[in-house]
């Protein structure tokens, strides 16, 4: 690497340090990666090593074409964001229109809901990590399809082992389904604590849901605090 490459790439880290942003995981340019890895002279602490791994992968998740349709209908993957380490981690269905366009996930209403929720236990975006089961957004924002939840799962599966949070709070149906393989009803999946291999999985109502059905956020405010709890336990 040249000097000026270097002096560039260190002002680039420094602008991302002062932006709060080496907490996170946003979606990386090939370029951004290559130079993380090139700049590794030392062994790395278990947490970069975890967050350098997850954004090669995010680079396999941007070239994935496994789903036809998705990959010619998205603007763009939506891989997830947060720490690396994250205790809690957050599993959605599927990116929505605001979140195909700025490749980030939960930005929309439903978004701004999920920020409210983890803000309620006392927790930041920045400390959780938050991802979907599927990585490209279904046209006109429609259900997941079969073949899609199991061309795409297997990132998912790579993300816990990357991160191993100790709980993963499931949102909705898709989710807590896929993860639980289960075909049971996400109200009676909810009230228990669960297991995916060895992790504590607690299921509550996608924020999407909770916008159209308000009366059900006291149901979702009930989870949330099993969630605090067994963080507390953690
Ligand atoms: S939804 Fe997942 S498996 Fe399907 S094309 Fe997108 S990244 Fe690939």
């Amino acid at each position: 690497m040249s000097k000026a490459s270097k002096r560039s790439f260190q002002a680039y880290l420094e602008m991302m340090k002062l932006s709060g942003v080496d907490e996170l995981l946003l979606p990386s340019e090939r370029h951004v990666v290559e130079e993380i890895v090139e700049t590794a002279s030392s062994p790395a602490p278990a947490v970069s090593s975890s967050k350098d791994e997850l954004l090669v992968l995010s680079e396999t998740v941007k070239n994935c074409s496994l789903c036809g349709e998705l990959a010619q209908t998205r603007k763009q993957t939506v891989f997830g964001a947060g720490h690396a380490k994250a205790k809690l981690m957050f599993v959605g269905e599927a990116p929505g229109y605001d979140e195909d366009q700025q490749g980030l996930p939960f930005v929309g209403k439903a978004g701004q809901l999920l920020t409210k929720m983890i803000e309620a236990i006392s927790l930041k975006r920045q400390e959780v990590f938050i991802c979907n089961i599927l990585k490209c957004r279904p046209p006109g924002n429609r259900n997941p399809l079969p073949d899609e939840v199991i061309n795409c799962q297997p990132f998912l599966w790579q993300q816990i082992a990357l991160i191993q949070p100790k709980i993963i709070c499931a949102l909705g149906k898709f989710a807590a389904q896929t993860i639980l393989k289960t075909t049971t009803s996400i109200s009676a999946l909810r009230g228990q604590i669960h297991d995916y291999q060895g992790i504590k999985v607690i299921c509550t109502f996608h924020p999407s849901y909770l916008l159209r059905n308000p009366a059900d956020k006291k149901k979702a405010w009930e989870d949330l605090k099993q969630v605090y709890r067994e963080l507390q336990l953690s």
